[in-house]
């Protein structure tokens, strides 16, 4: 093919991706491969990326820890459901006989391998995450099958792709980091062929391998990933993601009732409602897209004429303050505190230090400016081992009483605010907190990102949804209606 023509193509690809509801159902899977119809008319290409059916991805990680855990009957019972969930959808598509054959043989090979990889956790009595991996990528293993059958059955040329073709990934199981460049040259080699000759391919989302073709996965909800990750390699005009609500919200719409659809967001904005607990999108979606500015939309399945979010680099939507307002809950916040600390120097560095040994992320940091005491936030399974940690890197300072306590806070939230127009408003901290102060919500401790897009507060869990709702109505809606 010449570069004029290559060129040509890849200014006209559209990647979309299905997340679980849209593809956790026949009724739901009959409306995805419409919307992929739809736009196929419209598009010179379209690649489709497919999340495991709704709940299959939970079912698999607990058919794998039953597994480890001796509990042979339930782990059976979780394969079982998993294979009549999967056989139920196929029946109800009513695909013609020939190629429903060829689809269940296909399924059948990966419940076989789910039944075995169990069986193998069982027996060893050891589930690594190379194991869990290998169990939960089936569920994106089986569903692109089902979805490219459907596309086939309505008579448009299709293939089930296997992202562990496509992006190459280092070996950090269930967390995996793509290799750039050679997933790039994978993926164009794999893909360009098929749409060359017209073929929609249908990507499993989610998954990866390593350089040993060992599969990886991206992280919970990294099906969004994958698809920002296409868009990347293949030089894609726009990244779509079909998912369950209009958009992006101001609010969970579970927590917040009266949440709003936002029309349109940057690029920060959203990376950084999604690094603070937003589900509408994996966090990493954001970085292959923003570097090509490749325009992301999050739309809706069931409500496919509704425009959804649009999400690009223009500074557009800076008119706001707050735009919108999320929660990480499941942490707790570590202190570090004792007067002996002003003016010795590494604490803060030998601290994080300690914690990093163990893996523990830290998602927010706040340090008095006495120095008197650094705190910060992890997730509660991880609050012995790093208050441990802690406390031996910090031995001698505490036989000292240069710190005097190392101590944890468990059951708190990560509320923040988001708005790329904080940057330029005064006045915006002073509004939130009196939001919350009318409601007597006790701040616990506060941090504000550097980049000022966001202001985070640290609350009780009791008192999470309130302060949610509390900032959404006093601090966002007020300001939408101004
Ligand atoms: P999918 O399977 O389509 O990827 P997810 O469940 O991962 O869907 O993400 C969509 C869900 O994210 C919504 O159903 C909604 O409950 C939740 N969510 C949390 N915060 C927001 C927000 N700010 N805007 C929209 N949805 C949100
Ligand atoms: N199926 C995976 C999960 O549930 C990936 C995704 O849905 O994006 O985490
Ligand atoms: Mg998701």
């Amino acid at each position: 093919m010449d570069e004029d023509k290559v060129r040509k193509k890849q200014a006209g690809l559209l990647v979309m991706k299905f997340g679980g509801t849209s593809v956790g159902s026949s009724g739901a899977i009959t409306q995805a491969a419409r919307i992929v119809q739809d736009e196929y008319a419209n598009w010179q290409d379209v690649v489709v990326v497919v999340s495991a059916m709704s709940g299959v991805t939970d079912t698999l990680i607990a058919c794998a820890k039953s597994a480890v855990a001796g509990n042979q009957e339930t782990y059976i019972d979780l394969v079982h459901t998993v294979q009549e969930k999967h056989q139920a959808v196929v029946d109800e598509l009513m695909i013609e006989l020939e190629l429903k054959l060829k689809l269940q043989e296909e399924l059948a090979t990966l419940f076989e391998a789910l039944r075995s990889l169990c069986q193998g956790i069982h027996i060893m009595g050891e589930l690594t995450p190379r194991g869990m991996d290998a169990v939960v990528s089936l569920g994106e293993r089986m569903n692109a099958r089902v979805v490219s059958a459907l596309l086939q059955q309505n008579g448009f040329a299709s293939r089930a792709v296997e992202a562990t073709s496509l992006i190459i990934t280092d070996d950090t199981f269930q967390h995996a980091h793509p290799i750039m460049e050679f997933s790039r040259s994978k993926t164009r080699a794999a893909l360009q062929p098929l749409l060359g000759d017209h073929i929609i391919p249908v990507v499993t989302g989610f998954i990866a391998a390593n350089r040993e073709g060992i599969t990886t996965t991206l992280g919970r909800g990294g099906s969004d990933y994958t698809a920002a990750l296409l868009g990347d390699f293949l030089d894609a005009r726009e990244v779509w993601t079909w998912t369950d609500v209009d958009g992006v919200m101001t609010a969970d719409p579970r927590t917040v009732p009266e949440a709003r659809v936002i029309p349109e967001l940057t690029y920060n904005e959203v990376s950084e409602m999604a690094y603070f607990g937003a589900k509408v999108l994996h966090p990493q979606t954001i970085r292959p897209v923003v570097e090509r500015e490749i325009p992301l939309w999050v739309k809706n399945t069931f409500n496919p004429i509704f425009p959804g979010t649009r999400i690009d680099g223009s500074s557009e939507t800076e008119r706001g303050r707050i735009t919108a307002v999320t929660a990480i809950r499941g942490l707790s916040l570590i202190t570090v505190e004792g007067r002996g600390m002003l003016g010795v120097p590494g604490i803060a560095a030998r601290t994080f230090a300690a914690v990093a040994r163990h893996e523990a992320s830290v998602l927010m940091i706040s340090q008095s400016s006495s120095e008197q005491s650094i705190c910060f936030v992890i997730p509660s399974d991880m609050e012995a081992a790093v208050l441990q940690a802690v406390e031996d890197e910090m031995a001698l300072e505490l036989t000292r009483r240069d710190i005097d306590r190392v101590w944890a806070q468990p059951d708190v939230v990560i509320v923040t605010a988001i708005g790329a127009g904080m940057r330029q408003t005064p006045g915006v901290s002073a509004h939130l907190f009196g939001a919350l102060g009318k409601e007597n919500i006790n701040v616990i401790a506060i941090a504000q990102g550097s980049s000022e897009f966001s202001i985070s507060v640290v609350v009780a869990a009791a008192d999470a949804d309130q302060a949610v709702r509390q900032i959404h109505k006093e601090v966002i809606c007020n300001e939408l209606s101004e």
